[in-house]
Protein backbone atom coordinates (compact mmCIF):
# COMPACT_ATOMS: atom_id res chain seq x y z
CA UNK A 1 0.00 0.00 0.00
CA UNK A 2 0.92 3.66 -0.53
CA UNK A 3 1.55 5.09 3.06
CA UNK A 4 2.56 8.43 4.33
CA UNK A 5 3.87 8.21 7.51
CA UNK A 6 4.26 11.74 9.78
CA UNK A 7 6.84 12.16 13.14
CA UNK A 8 9.64 10.14 12.59
CA UNK A 9 10.92 10.45 15.96
CA UNK A 10 11.72 7.85 18.72
CA UNK A 11 8.85 5.48 17.68
CA UNK A 12 7.83 6.64 14.22
CA UNK A 13 11.36 6.42 12.54
CA UNK A 14 11.64 2.73 13.66
CA UNK A 15 7.69 1.86 12.43
CA UNK A 16 8.19 3.69 9.64
CA UNK A 17 11.54 1.47 8.83
CA UNK A 18 9.33 -1.80 9.39
CA UNK A 19 6.39 -0.78 7.40
CA UNK A 20 9.05 -0.14 4.46
CA UNK A 21 10.59 -3.68 5.03
CA UNK A 22 7.12 -5.11 5.21
CA UNK A 23 6.30 -4.37 1.41
CA UNK A 24 4.93 -0.97 1.58
CA UNK A 25 5.53 1.72 0.11
CA UNK A 26 6.09 4.80 2.61
CA UNK A 27 6.48 7.71 2.31
CA UNK A 28 7.94 10.01 5.40
CA UNK A 29 7.93 13.28 6.92
CA UNK A 30 9.39 15.17 9.84
CA UNK A 31 10.54 18.73 10.52
CA UNK A 32 13.93 17.52 11.60
CA UNK A 33 16.24 16.66 9.17
CA UNK A 34 18.33 14.35 10.34
CA UNK A 35 15.44 12.34 11.17
CA UNK A 36 14.10 12.67 7.49
CA UNK A 37 17.93 11.42 6.63
CA UNK A 38 18.17 8.47 8.84
CA UNK A 39 14.54 7.00 7.76
CA UNK A 40 16.04 7.44 4.06
CA UNK A 41 18.69 5.16 4.93
CA UNK A 42 16.32 2.74 6.13
CA UNK A 43 14.20 2.38 2.89
CA UNK A 44 11.65 5.26 3.72
CA UNK A 45 11.13 7.82 1.00
CA UNK A 46 10.63 10.89 1.89
CA UNK A 47 9.09 14.12 1.26
CA UNK A 48 9.69 17.69 2.23
CA UNK A 49 6.14 18.61 3.84
CA UNK A 50 3.99 16.90 5.64
CA UNK A 51 0.88 18.07 2.57
CA UNK A 52 3.36 15.96 -0.19
CA UNK A 53 3.69 12.98 1.92
CA UNK A 54 -0.09 12.45 1.92
CA UNK A 55 -0.87 13.24 -1.46
CA UNK A 56 -1.76 10.16 -3.53
CA UNK A 57 -1.33 7.98 -0.08
CA UNK A 58 -3.96 5.25 0.80
CA UNK A 59 -3.33 5.59 4.69
CA UNK A 60 -1.35 8.41 6.78
CA UNK A 61 -0.19 7.36 9.62
CA UNK A 62 1.11 9.67 12.66
CA UNK A 63 3.16 9.44 15.14
CA UNK A 64 3.61 12.64 16.96
CA UNK A 65 4.53 14.04 20.85
CA UNK A 66 0.66 14.86 21.55
CA UNK A 67 -3.23 15.25 20.44
CA UNK A 68 -3.12 18.92 19.88
CA UNK A 69 -0.28 18.80 17.61
CA UNK A 70 -1.97 16.17 15.90
CA UNK A 71 -5.14 18.28 15.31
CA UNK A 72 -2.89 20.80 13.75
CA UNK A 73 -1.30 18.27 11.38
CA UNK A 74 -4.07 17.13 10.24
CA UNK A 75 -5.43 20.57 9.84
CA UNK A 76 -2.48 21.07 7.77
CA UNK A 77 -3.19 17.56 5.63
CA UNK A 78 -6.65 16.41 5.20
CA UNK A 79 -7.60 18.76 2.18
CA UNK A 80 -4.38 17.19 0.61
CA UNK A 81 -5.74 13.41 0.81
CA UNK A 82 -7.33 11.47 -1.63
CA UNK A 83 -11.58 10.84 -0.67
CA UNK A 84 -11.51 8.07 2.06
CA UNK A 85 -8.32 7.91 3.13
CA UNK A 86 -7.66 5.71 6.36
CA UNK A 87 -5.60 7.96 8.63
CA UNK A 88 -4.48 5.94 11.46
CA UNK A 89 -3.30 7.81 14.48
CA UNK A 90 -0.45 6.01 17.00
CA UNK A 91 0.33 8.98 19.17
CA UNK A 92 -0.73 8.68 22.55
CA UNK A 93 -3.31 11.72 22.46
CA UNK A 94 -6.14 10.65 25.31
CA UNK A 95 -9.57 9.66 24.08
CA UNK A 96 -11.18 13.76 23.88
CA UNK A 97 -8.53 14.29 21.48
CA UNK A 98 -9.00 11.35 19.24
CA UNK A 99 -12.66 12.34 19.56
CA UNK A 100 -12.35 15.54 17.46
CA UNK A 101 -9.76 13.88 15.08
CA UNK A 102 -11.95 11.55 14.21
CA UNK A 103 -14.72 13.92 13.62
CA UNK A 104 -12.38 16.28 11.52
CA UNK A 105 -11.41 13.88 9.72
CA UNK A 106 -14.74 12.32 9.00
CA UNK A 107 -15.85 15.68 7.90
CA UNK A 108 -13.55 15.98 5.65
CA UNK A 109 -14.58 12.87 3.83
CA UNK A 110 -12.13 10.38 5.51
CA UNK A 111 -11.45 7.74 7.74
CA UNK A 112 -10.11 7.38 11.27
CA UNK A 113 -8.89 5.01 13.72
CA UNK A 114 -7.06 5.65 16.75
CA UNK A 115 -4.22 2.58 17.30
CA UNK A 116 -2.03 3.87 20.11
CA UNK A 117 0.97 1.78 20.88
CA UNK A 118 2.58 -0.27 24.36
CA UNK A 119 5.87 -1.43 23.96
CA UNK A 120 8.59 1.56 23.71
CA UNK A 121 11.08 2.09 21.75
CA UNK A 122 12.52 -1.32 21.96
CA UNK A 123 9.16 -2.61 20.74
CA UNK A 124 9.12 -0.18 17.97
CA UNK A 125 12.63 -1.18 16.44
CA UNK A 126 11.54 -4.94 16.55
CA UNK A 127 8.04 -4.67 15.09
CA UNK A 128 6.29 -5.88 17.96
CA UNK A 129 4.39 -3.19 19.54
CA UNK A 130 0.83 -3.80 21.27
CA UNK A 131 -1.66 -1.50 19.00
CA UNK A 132 -5.16 -1.03 21.15
CA UNK A 133 -7.29 0.25 18.22
CA UNK A 134 -10.39 2.32 18.67
CA UNK A 135 -12.30 2.40 15.42
CA UNK A 136 -15.60 0.77 13.18
CA UNK A 137 -14.85 -3.11 12.27
CA UNK A 138 -14.50 -2.40 9.09
CA UNK A 139 -11.55 0.52 9.36
CA UNK A 140 -9.62 -1.43 11.77
CA UNK A 141 -10.15 -4.80 9.43
CA UNK A 142 -8.72 -2.25 6.74
CA UNK A 143 -5.57 -1.26 8.95
CA UNK A 144 -4.74 -4.72 9.74
CA UNK A 145 -2.27 -5.33 7.15
CA UNK A 146 -0.60 -1.30 7.74
CA UNK A 147 -0.66 -2.42 11.45
CA UNK A 148 0.99 -5.66 11.10
CA UNK A 149 5.01 -4.95 10.20
CA UNK A 150 4.62 -2.92 13.26
CA UNK A 151 3.10 -4.97 15.51
CA UNK A 152 3.22 -8.15 17.80
CA UNK A 153 -0.21 -7.96 18.94
CA UNK A 154 -3.01 -5.44 17.86
CA UNK A 155 -6.28 -5.14 20.48
CA UNK A 156 -9.54 -4.08 18.67
CA UNK A 157 -11.08 -2.12 22.19
CA UNK A 158 -14.37 -0.69 20.40
CA UNK A 159 -15.41 2.55 18.72
CA UNK A 160 -13.38 5.30 17.72
CA UNK A 161 -11.64 6.83 21.13
CA UNK A 162 -11.58 3.29 22.92
CA UNK A 163 -7.80 2.67 21.94
CA UNK A 164 -6.90 5.88 23.63
CA UNK A 165 -8.77 4.52 26.71
CA UNK A 166 -7.20 1.39 26.87
CA UNK A 167 -3.89 3.35 26.73
CA UNK A 168 -4.35 5.22 29.53
CA UNK A 169 -5.88 2.89 31.45
CA UNK A 170 -3.19 0.37 30.75
CA UNK A 171 -0.27 3.23 31.64
CA UNK A 172 -1.96 4.10 35.04
CA UNK A 173 -1.90 1.01 36.05
CA UNK A 174 1.60 0.43 34.90
CA UNK A 175 2.40 3.88 37.08
CA UNK A 176 0.85 2.19 40.41
CA UNK A 177 2.62 -0.64 39.72
CA UNK A 178 5.55 0.82 39.19
CA UNK A 179 5.51 3.30 42.66
CA UNK A 180 3.81 0.13 44.75
CA UNK A 181 7.35 -1.97 43.58
CA UNK A 182 9.34 0.58 44.56
CA UNK A 183 7.78 1.67 47.78
CA UNK A 184 8.34 -1.84 48.85
CA UNK A 185 12.05 -1.94 48.07
CA UNK A 186 12.34 1.42 50.09
CA UNK A 187 10.24 0.02 53.23
CA UNK A 188 13.07 -3.01 52.89
CA UNK A 189 15.95 -1.25 52.67
CA UNK A 190 14.63 0.50 55.69
CA UNK A 191 14.17 -2.23 57.39
CA UNK A 192 17.52 -3.99 56.49
CA UNK A 193 16.67 -6.30 53.50
CA UNK A 194 18.67 -7.14 50.78
CA UNK A 195 17.35 -6.07 47.63
CA UNK A 196 18.29 -9.25 46.13
CA UNK A 197 16.32 -11.09 49.67
CA UNK A 198 13.44 -9.48 48.67
CA UNK A 199 13.05 -9.51 45.13
CA UNK A 200 13.59 -13.53 45.37
CA UNK A 201 10.36 -13.52 47.70
CA UNK A 202 8.25 -11.17 45.77
CA UNK A 203 9.00 -12.35 42.06
CA UNK A 204 8.26 -15.77 43.35
CA UNK A 205 4.65 -14.38 45.00
CA UNK A 206 1.72 -13.45 44.25
CA UNK A 207 3.31 -9.86 44.92
CA UNK A 208 4.97 -10.74 41.37
CA UNK A 209 4.16 -8.25 38.19
CA UNK A 210 6.55 -6.81 35.25
CA UNK A 211 7.22 -3.78 37.14
CA UNK A 212 8.87 -6.08 39.41
CA UNK A 213 9.96 -8.90 37.29
CA UNK A 214 10.98 -6.65 34.07
CA UNK A 215 11.71 -3.14 35.20
CA UNK A 216 12.83 -3.63 38.75
CA UNK A 217 13.69 -0.32 39.78
CA UNK A 218 16.88 -1.51 41.98
CA UNK A 219 20.28 -2.58 40.36
CA UNK A 220 20.79 -6.06 40.64
CA UNK A 221 18.19 -8.45 40.84
CA UNK A 222 17.23 -7.95 36.81
CA UNK A 223 20.60 -7.36 35.20
CA UNK A 224 18.70 -5.55 31.85
CA UNK A 225 16.52 -3.19 33.46
CA UNK A 226 17.22 0.78 32.98
CA UNK A 227 18.36 1.12 36.98
CA UNK A 228 21.73 -1.01 36.31
CA UNK A 229 22.42 1.59 33.77
CA UNK A 230 21.50 4.83 35.89
CA UNK A 231 17.84 4.75 35.12
CA UNK A 232 19.06 5.42 30.95
CA UNK A 233 16.84 4.59 28.29
CA UNK A 234 13.57 2.78 28.97
CA UNK A 235 10.44 4.83 29.34
CA UNK A 236 10.80 8.36 30.18
CA UNK A 237 9.26 10.15 33.08
CA UNK A 238 8.17 13.45 31.04
CA UNK A 239 5.95 10.68 28.66
CA UNK A 240 4.78 8.55 32.20
CA UNK A 241 3.71 12.24 33.53
CA UNK A 242 1.95 12.98 30.30
CA UNK A 243 0.14 9.93 29.93
CA UNK A 244 -0.60 10.50 33.92
CA UNK A 245 -2.28 14.10 33.34
CA UNK A 246 -4.09 12.42 30.45
CA UNK A 247 -5.44 9.65 33.04
CA UNK A 248 -6.32 12.75 35.20
CA UNK A 249 -7.78 14.68 33.24
CA UNK A 250 -10.02 11.47 32.11
CA UNK A 251 -10.73 11.03 35.47
CA UNK A 252 -11.93 14.81 36.24
CA UNK A 253 -13.97 14.30 33.31
CA UNK A 254 -15.50 10.95 34.35
CA UNK A 255 -15.76 12.52 38.43
CA UNK A 256 -13.75 9.82 39.59
CA UNK A 257 -12.41 9.93 42.46
CA UNK A 258 -8.94 7.76 41.61
CA UNK A 259 -7.07 8.64 45.06
CA UNK A 260 -4.24 6.22 44.03
CA UNK A 261 -3.74 7.22 40.92
CA UNK A 262 -3.93 11.46 42.10
CA UNK A 263 -1.26 10.56 44.32
CA UNK A 264 1.05 8.54 41.66
CA UNK A 265 0.31 11.47 38.87
CA UNK A 266 1.65 13.94 41.50
CA UNK A 267 4.86 11.76 42.44
CA UNK A 268 5.27 11.39 38.25
CA UNK A 269 4.78 15.29 38.30
CA UNK A 270 7.01 16.22 40.51
CA UNK A 271 9.86 13.45 39.41
CA UNK A 272 9.64 14.96 35.82
CA UNK A 273 10.85 18.34 37.22
CA UNK A 274 14.29 16.82 37.66
CA UNK A 275 17.04 15.34 36.32
CA UNK A 276 15.05 12.30 36.11
CA UNK A 277 12.92 13.83 33.42
CA UNK A 278 14.48 11.72 30.69
CA UNK A 279 15.22 9.07 32.39
CA UNK A 280 13.08 5.76 32.99
CA UNK A 281 10.24 5.99 35.38
CA UNK A 282 11.22 3.46 37.38
CA UNK A 283 13.79 6.29 38.85
CA UNK A 284 10.30 6.97 41.10
CA UNK A 285 12.27 4.93 43.53
CA UNK A 286 14.77 8.25 44.09
CA UNK A 287 11.69 10.53 45.02
CA UNK A 288 10.66 7.78 47.51
CA UNK A 289 14.03 7.22 49.05
CA UNK A 290 14.19 11.55 49.17
CA UNK A 291 10.85 11.03 51.18
CA UNK A 292 11.61 8.51 52.90
P1 LIG B 1 9.27 12.00 19.49
O1 LIG B 1 9.21 13.38 20.04
O2 LIG B 1 10.60 11.33 19.38
O3 LIG B 1 8.59 11.97 18.03
C1 LIG B 1 7.58 12.84 17.61
C2 LIG B 1 8.02 13.41 16.27
O4 LIG B 1 7.00 14.26 15.76
C3 LIG B 1 9.28 14.26 16.37
O5 LIG B 1 10.31 13.71 15.56
C4 LIG B 1 8.85 15.63 15.87
O6 LIG B 1 9.85 16.30 15.11
C5 LIG B 1 7.64 15.28 15.03
N1 LIG B 1 6.75 16.42 14.86
C6 LIG B 1 6.45 17.40 15.77
N2 LIG B 1 5.61 18.29 15.21
C7 LIG B 1 5.37 17.86 13.94
C8 LIG B 1 4.59 18.36 12.87
N3 LIG B 1 3.88 19.49 13.00
N4 LIG B 1 4.58 17.68 11.70
C9 LIG B 1 5.29 16.54 11.56
N5 LIG B 1 6.06 16.01 12.55
C10 LIG B 1 6.09 16.68 13.72
O7 LIG B 1 8.26 11.14 20.38
P2 LIG B 1 8.16 9.54 20.47
O8 LIG B 1 8.85 9.08 21.69
O9 LIG B 1 8.51 8.95 19.14
O10 LIG B 1 6.59 9.38 20.73
C11 LIG B 1 5.64 9.57 19.70
C12 LIG B 1 4.26 9.28 20.27
O11 LIG B 1 4.21 7.92 20.74
C13 LIG B 1 3.90 10.14 21.48
O12 LIG B 1 2.54 10.49 21.42
C14 LIG B 1 4.20 9.25 22.68
O13 LIG B 1 3.42 9.58 23.82
C15 LIG B 1 3.84 7.89 22.12
N6 LIG B 1 4.56 6.77 22.75
C16 LIG B 1 5.90 6.84 22.97
C17 LIG B 1 6.55 5.76 23.56
C18 LIG B 1 8.04 5.79 23.82
O14 LIG B 1 8.54 4.89 24.52
N7 LIG B 1 8.78 6.76 23.29
C19 LIG B 1 5.83 4.62 23.92
C20 LIG B 1 4.46 4.56 23.65
C21 LIG B 1 3.83 5.66 23.06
Amino acid sequence: MRIAFIGLGHMGGHMAANLAAGGHEVTGFDPVAELREAAAAKGVSVAESAVAAVEGAEVVVTSLPNGHVLLSVYDEVLPAATAGTLFIDTSTTGAELAWQAAEKVDAAGHRFIDAPVSGGVVGAEAGTLTFMVGGSDEDVAAAQPVLEPMAGKVVHCGKSGNGQAAKLCNNLLLAITQVGVAEAFVLGEQLGLTHQAFYDVASTSAAQCWALKTNCPVPGPVPASPANRDYEGGFATSLMHKDLTLAMAEVDRAGMDAQVGKLVADLYARLSETEHAGHDFSSIITTLRDDA
